[in-house]
């Protein structure tokens, strides 16, 4: 019995031992260390309890499928996961009412306007996808439970099955959010209006302004990512997050629509399906390799961060991560992790 504990406490310092010294530490160390003096963009500021975050705030992680964790910086520093959220509550929303149902209520076109324009196709009356607000505030009207603290209980059971741990939310953000969410009030009206959102639109809401105000780290956004590499199983505790079935219409439109109005930039350069938020989050996702999550709160115009697109691109490219990269094999990702093979 105990020469079995010391075996396990052996391996757990290996396995860190093994993060401290490998290539891929190192990378993100050189990475993190080139980036960080960067000082382009702004905080958001739309409610004052965003413009309080640190401008030097920045953590990179990467997750490997198989559970390997390597990170740098404030990777352990809670910020509200905002836009980040819409793809798994989206996933949520597959699985309580399946594909064709949810399709019939919000397309999966990537709409070319701004995350939250009050406008709807106006053939089908749908939100273009579920990444702006419009579809996402109707993925939100689509989430089961008899009432809104059951609603919200479920979000909160299916980010700690991603996370692998329990989650809370930011209070003071999501008060604020309410309060100044006029302009998302605005969508789920005229969303009603045209008979794509049933139920009391407040409740509706609420439940989005939550989900946007959960607080996650840098190290989550990766365990996330990772989760969905590996298929919607956790690769650290090894809980299923989400059916495996519907992972592939999580990353179709995250690949489409995730990066707001740089979302077809991001695919051409970075080539990698991915999700920010205006919290400074970023999380992209190798599949069947890893998870990227990056934190830093200064935004570009697009409401993207700017480390956080820095530091992407320069993994996918050093990788060759690019979903239609056909040109290289895996050696170099595999000697960062292993070493020389
Ligand atoms: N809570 C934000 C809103 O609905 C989300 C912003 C974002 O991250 O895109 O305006």
């Amino acid at each position: 019995m105990q020469d079995e504990s010391i075996r396990d406490d052996r391996q757990a310092l290996t396995g860190d031992l093994a993060a401290m010294t490998s290539p891929l530490q190192a990378y993100l160390e050189t990475l993190h260390h080139t980036y960080q003096p960067l000082r382009e963009g702004a905080m958001a500021d739309y409610i004052p309890e965003l413009a309080k975050a640190n401008p030097d705030w920045f953590g990179i992680c990467i997750v490997t499928v198989d559970g390997r964790v390597y990170q740098v910086g404030n990777y352990d520093q809670e910020f509200t996961m905002q836009s980040v959220s819409k793809p798994f509550v989206y996933g949520l929303a597959l699985e309580d009412h399946g594909r064709d149902y949810v399709l019939s209520k919000v397309g999966v076109e990537p709409s070319g306007d701004a995350f939250n324009a009050i406008v709807l196709d106006e053939q089908s009356n749908r939100p273009y996808n579920p990444m702006v607000n419009a579809g996402a505030i109707a993925i939100a009207g689509l989430i089961k439970g008899e009432n809104p603290a059951e609603r919200m209980n479920r979000l909160l059971e299916l980010f700690r099955r991603y996370t692998g741990r329990t989650m809370r939310l930011d209070v003071a953000v999501f008060l604020s959010e309410r309060t100044t969410g006029d302009r998302n009030r605005a969508i789920a009206y005229l969303m009603r209006n045209f008979g794509m959102l049933a139920g009391n639109l407040e409740e509706t809401l609420d439940l989005y302004f939550q989900q946007c105000s959960l607080l996650v780290t840098c190290h989550d956004l990766a365990v996330i990512a990772a989760t969905l590499a590996n298929d919607g199983l956790n690769p650290i505790t090894h809980e299923r997050a989400v059916d495996a079935d519907y992972v592939q219409d999580m990353l179709s439109v995250m690949y489409t629509c995730g990066m707001y109005d740089f979302s077809g930039e991001w695919a051409y350069r970075v080539g990698l399906p991915a999700k920010s938020g205006v919290g400074g989050g970023i999380l992209a996702v190798a599949p069947r390799k890893l998870g990227i999550g990056v934190f830093s709160p200064l935004l570009d115009t697009r409401g993207n961060s700017v480390r956080g697109v820095k530091v992407c691109t320069e993994i996918s490219r050093h990788f060759g991560l690019h979903a239609f990269n056909t040109c290289t094999d895996d050696t170099r990702l595999r000697e960062a992790i292993f070493g020389r093979l």
